[in-house]
């Protein structure tokens, strides 16, 4: 089979490779919908995660199940599926102990692109299918749909790890696709006022869409000083951090209250530590929370937020601004999401 594979550090092409073989728990898919992600060029251009050969790219999907093997339970051949983008091993101990996506090892509950191969092939291989899929919901949009693999779960898991409560004040840090999300969640969670920190004009204009109730250009001025003035010279109660490098840290830190957390789901693909400044976290006594993860995966997470989709509470497909057709367009695809022109927010492979 074809695919478009990370060849070493900072070169892809397409590449053959023999079609994925099934294990008894486990389901093949052909892609009928696919999308590049920034952590696709996190990993290829920065390598993020050190150096990978001829390893298929690609961790969002939306598939149709061509085998299954013989002790999947739920799905068939020919069932139209969600794919997320993390599948953990859900007999695991770490699942089990609630944290599904350290499965085998941190962050091994990420196998796409990571441990294995990606999906951006004709055909690809889903670990314990009972457990990582879920069936389309008829009538739903191919781009939504695609957006189930990860910027949905993982924006929301930003506002979960902030826990964001109602009438909080909220910055989200980064309105790509991923803080868009963000901000849509946490607009669903309740929060009183959305700072949203990005500088292209059309994430500015969804993310206000989506709940945004002031856009902060961090190319304009700093971020700390503009949402300091907006608060008050109070803070806010809780950050998402979906953009940004690793002197985001000091920014979210600043801006936090006393109290505070800090949900991160940015991939920091460079340098040793991110930064936390000393004084303005209370000389280590501020009770100001960082926390950070992946996305959790898995089947019932899907389906839940699947239905926010379904009963129009989020509207995933307008974050699509650019689709190709076929297999062959995810290589401008991931081009694209390389170069960010300023146009772009996500963009979609119909197949
Ligand atoms: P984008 O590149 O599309 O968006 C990044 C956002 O951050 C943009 O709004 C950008 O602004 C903004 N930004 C860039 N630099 C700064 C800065 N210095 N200060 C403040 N804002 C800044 O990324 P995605 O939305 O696709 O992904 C966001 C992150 O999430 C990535 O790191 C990605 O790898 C990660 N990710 C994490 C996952 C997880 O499970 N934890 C899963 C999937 C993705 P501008 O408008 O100028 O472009
Ligand atoms: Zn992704």
């Amino acid at each position: 089979m074809k695919g478009y594979a990370m060849l070493t550090i900072g070169q892809t092409g397409w590449i053959e490779k023999d079609i994925p073989k099934c294990g008894p728990a486990d389901a093949i898919c052909k892609p009928i919908a696919l999308a590049p992600c920034t952590s696709d060029i996190h990993t290829v251009w920065s390598g993020a995660l050190g150096d990978r050969h001829d390893m298929i790219l690609g961790h969002e999907a939306v598939g149709e199940v061509v085998e299954v093997g013989s002790e999947v339970k739920d799905f068939k051949v020919g069932d139209r599926v969600l794919v997320s983008a993390i599948t953990p091993d859900w007999n695991s101990i770490a699942a089990q102990e609630g944290y599904p996506m350290h499965s085998g090892g941190m962050l091994s509950g990420w196998k796409f692109s990571n441990f294995k191969d990606g999906v951006f092939a004709e055909y690809f291989h889903v670990n314990d299918a009972d457990g990582n899929l879920a069936k389309l919901p008829e009538g739903m949009d191919l781009g939504a749909a695609a957006m189930l693999a990860d910027m949905i779960p993982t924006g929301f898991h930003g506002v979960e790890l902030a826990d964001v409560q109602f009438g909080d004040n909220v910055a989200v840090i980064g309105i790509g696709p991923v803080g868009l999300m963000s901000v849509a969640a946490a607009a669903i969670r309740g929060a009183a006022e959305i700072f949203a920190v990005g500088s292209r004009k059309n994430c500015a204009d969804l993310a206000r869409e989506y709940g945004a109730t002031d856009i902060i250009n961090y190319r304009e001025g700093d971020i700390v000083e503009q949402i300091m003035a907006k608060t008050g010279g109070k803070g806010v109660d809780k950050v998402i951090i979906a953009g940004g490098d690793n002197d985001t840290f000091a920014q979210a830190i600043e801006i936090l209250k006393p109290g505070g957390i800090i949900g991160n789901v940015n991939y920091l693909g460079e340098g040793d530590f991110v930064k936390i400044p000393r004084v303005q976290w209370g000389c280590g006594m501020s009770h100001k929370t960082v926390r950070g993860g992946l996305m959790p995966g898995g089947r019932v997470r899907s389906e839940k937020l699947a239905r926010l989709i379904m009963t129009g509470r989020i509207h995933p497909e307008k974050m699509i601004t650019h689709t190709f057709q076929g297999l062959e367009g995810v290589e401008p695809a991931l081009m694209l999401m390389k170069d960010k022109p300023r146009d772009l927010i996500k963009p979609l492979v119909l197949l």
